[in-house]
């Protein structure tokens, strides 16, 4: 009968078309993961020039200061330390000496000025070549989420290190599309090399917050930071026409006559 005909027709089209489908999804997964092995290989190959690198790693707050405490009640000062932590082992790992200003909660000061004097000073005094400060963010409202990093108006190679590290948060945890910004942060104003502070989210978006306080999660941030750092360096060690371009710039910058002014 032809309506038979037309069911198994059907069925034969519906099915060609499910094992089409299965099949790109398939290809699709697997040239996701290929890309992501082969980024995390790039890494690796490229971690080498982390080696004899003096490296300043800053968790936030600490002690008697315990940074914004979101809705579970965990204060920033212990999601932070257990990031800065998972960081300094991966730096450790490709070969740079790592310069905590903390490892225990506690604060380097009892006032919160003094407390980020101390940690400028302590950086200034290390040679570290940058100087990197973690922290999570907050906001009034619950919805507001994602990782930023923060460098100081003006500094282009602080501005490069958080370009670098932004870019990775963004391509390797894929939740957020916010950009670095440029702010005059005490942190950032006072340290005298390269250095960023990475806001590793906002813990008072409820969703965000139970992903700061998975210790997955934290590994994956400490890996994004760190492959934001080896990208830093490794545009460092191979310059780009934008790299002489910004220095080029600057020399000129540097070197140019006091404008005169207009009569
Ligand atoms: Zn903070």
């Amino acid at each position: 009968m032809p309506w038979i005909g037309c069911f198994r027709l059907r069925a034969l089209h519906l099915l060609f078309l499910a094992v089409l489908g299965a099949s790109l999804v398939g290809l699709w997964q697997l040239a996701v993961m290929l890309s992501v092995r082969l980024e995390e290989r790039t890494i690796e190959a490229l971690s080498w020039l982390l080696t004899g690198k003096i490296i300043v790693v800053d968790p936030g707050h600490g002690g008697t200061d315990p940074g914004v405490v979101g809705p579970s009640g965990v204060p920033e000062k212990e999601i932070v330390l257990a990031v800065a932590k998972r960081l300094r082992d991966l730096l450790e790992q490709g070969g740079a000496r790592v310069i905590m200003t903390r490892e225990k909660d506690r604060g380097l000061d009892d006032s919160k000025r003094g407390d980020l004097a101390a940690r400028v000073d302590l950086a200034n005094k290390s040679g570290a070549d940058i100087f990197v400060s973690i922290h999570a963010n907050s906001f009034p409202e619950p919805d507001e989420d994602g990782a930023q990093t923060f460098s100081q108006p003006g500094c282009v190679e602080s501005r490069k290190l958080a370009h670098a590290i932004q870019a990775e948060i963004v391509r390797l945890l894929r939740n957020t599309v916010r950009v670095p910004k440029e702010v005059d942060y005490f942190l950032n104003r006072q340290t005298k090399m390269p250095s960023c502070i990475v806001e590793v989210g906002f813990v008072t978006c409820p969703r965000e917050e139970r992903l700061l306080l998975d210790p997955a999660y934290q590994s994956q941030m400490a890996f994004a930071i760190y492959a934001g750092i080896v990208k830093y360096f490794a545009e460092r060690a191979t310059p780009t026409s934008n790299w002489i371009d910004d220095k080029i710039i600057e020399t000129f910058e540097k070197s140019a006559p006091p404008r005169l002014k207009a009569p």
